[in-house]
């Protein structure tokens, strides 16, 4: 057995006793697929500001950060007193309240385009009803989304998420009410050009030169598409109002989760009066029981309001920022093809290619770049697991907690990951 991998059961016994058990209950063992980790998973128990600690008591820098919704880090005290204050006043009141008022009017004075709200669950019922205003709306059936682009689970919207490769499950009727292209606006201008076109959706977080964004935008004004960014990774993230507040694009329609529940379950979707209004004047059924639950409600909008008035994103733009250079200065001096990239406060790491690669908006987003195989890039999760490193060595997601100290430690972790892979031969 690899150094590596003798390490990694030495120092998670508990959690690999945990990870048998969870096999009889769990298909893969799991509860989301971005949690399979091979041999076994390793079990988390609690969190704090950028750091958490697992079953068997290893501590870890985290750069997962609740699949993005923890900007503000693990158990913040005033996400915390809100919580609990909301808590021993009753978690679901089945009726309306004041906290849902507070967040929805946070939403639409942060995001530039967001006059309306209804609240959902999750990024992928957002979309789910993203999409049912928008056909509603306009009257025509198909949706155009972009190739690799990940808009939730849900069956329209996950289809042509996974490259070529096609989900079982999902019909082939719904299959055909999506248009799905490369990021080449001239393909746009064709599909919208054809007509029963009732929304393109953007994928917000997708690292690309604005200037397509602009276009879309331009194209879709000029043939009178609905334009959709799903902003569930880059809202109040990418700025307080999201990709649009960053580039000073507005769509028609955002689509939002993660950050806006304050790392409680909870998406809403936002936009134009008369599209969000497609509800009201009854055309949309929509109940759902734990929509603008009391607990998301206050979690959410003390998120918001911290966001608001703090400079949350900028922080960790910042600590991103430290963590591209020092990690680029790493690849360099270790002779490793690689490149760390993003926008933001994500970064994005293009390992075992020498493929073009712009610091800040990647790799051409049409090409598939063939990197270390994914057998590699699962050793140096278990190698950056060994080092207290809770991150996919691909995409490191920040919070506004690291401090710039963590980020040093973080450097000569992610060295020290990739030199236990290079002495086992494995890179
Ligand atoms: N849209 C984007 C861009 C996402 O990244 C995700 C989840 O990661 C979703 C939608 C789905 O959100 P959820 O996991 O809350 O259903």
């Amino acid at each position: 057995m690899s150094n590596i991998n003798e390490r990694f059961y030495e120092l998670h016994q508990k959690s690999a006793v945990l990870s048998e058990k969870s096999e009889e209950l769990f298909p893969d063992g799991v509860t989301h697929d971005s949690r399979k980790i091979g041999p076994f998973r390793v079990y988390m128990d609690r969190g704090l500001g950028p750091r958490k600690w697992d079953i068997d008591g290893n501590e870890y820098i985290d750069y997962k950060t609740g699949h993005g919704s923890m900007i503000l880090g693990q158990a913040h005290p005033a996400i915390v007193k809100a919580v609990s204050e909301q808590v021993a006043k009753g978690t679901h009141l089945s009726a309306s309240t004041e906290l849902e008022v507070k967040w929805g009017d946070l939403v639409t004075k942060l995001v530039p385009s967001a006059d309306k709200v209804r609240f959902v669950n999750s990024g992928t019922e957002a979309v789910m009803m993203a999409f049912r205003m928008a056909r509603t709306h306009s009257s025509n059936t198909k949706v155009v989304k972009f190739k690799n682009a990940f808009h939730g689970w849900a069956d329209g919207p996950f289809v042509g998420a996974d490259g070529d490769n096609e989900q079982n499950g999902i019909t082939r009727s719904t299959r055909e009410t999506m248009v799905v292209l490369p990021y080449d606006i001239a393909e746009v201008e064709e599909a919208l050009s054809g007509g029963g076109i009732a929304a393109v959706i953007f994928q917000g977080n997708q690292v690309i030169d604005p200037t397509f964004i602009k276009q879309l935008r331009e194209l879709t004004l000029n043939t009178g598409t609905i334009l959709i960014f799903d902003e569930v990774v880059s809202g109040f993230r990418w700025s307080r109002g999201g990709c649009q507040g960053l580039y000073g694009v507005e769509p028609d329609m955002t689509t939002m989760a993660k950050i806006l529940a304050g790392g409680l379950p909870g998406g809403c979707v936002a936009g134009k009066a008369e599209i969000i209004d497609t509800i009201a004047s009854n055309k949309i059924s929509h109940p759902g029981t734990f929509n603008a639950n009391p607990i998301s409600a206050a979690a959410g909008s003390s998120a918001l309001e911290i966001i608001m008035n703090e400079n949350i994103g900028e922080t960790a733009d910042a600590r991103a920022s430290q963590l591209k250079e020092g990690l680029n200065e790493i690849f360099t001096k270790l002779e490793i093809p690689g490149t760390a990239y993003g926008v933001s406060s994500i970064v994005q790491v293009q390992l075992g290619s020498d493929e073009d690669c712009d610091l800040t908006y990647g790799p051409d987003p049409n090409k598939s770049v063939k990197g270390y195989d994914k057998h590699v890039i699962e050793h140096l999760h278990r190698a950056f697991i060994n080092e207290g490193l809770w991150a996919n060595p691909l995409s490191l997601i920040l919070s506004a907690t690291h401090t710039k100290q963590d980020i040093e430690t973080t450097l000569e972790k992610y060295r020290t990951a990739l030199i236990n892979l290079r002495d086992e031969g494995a890179i």
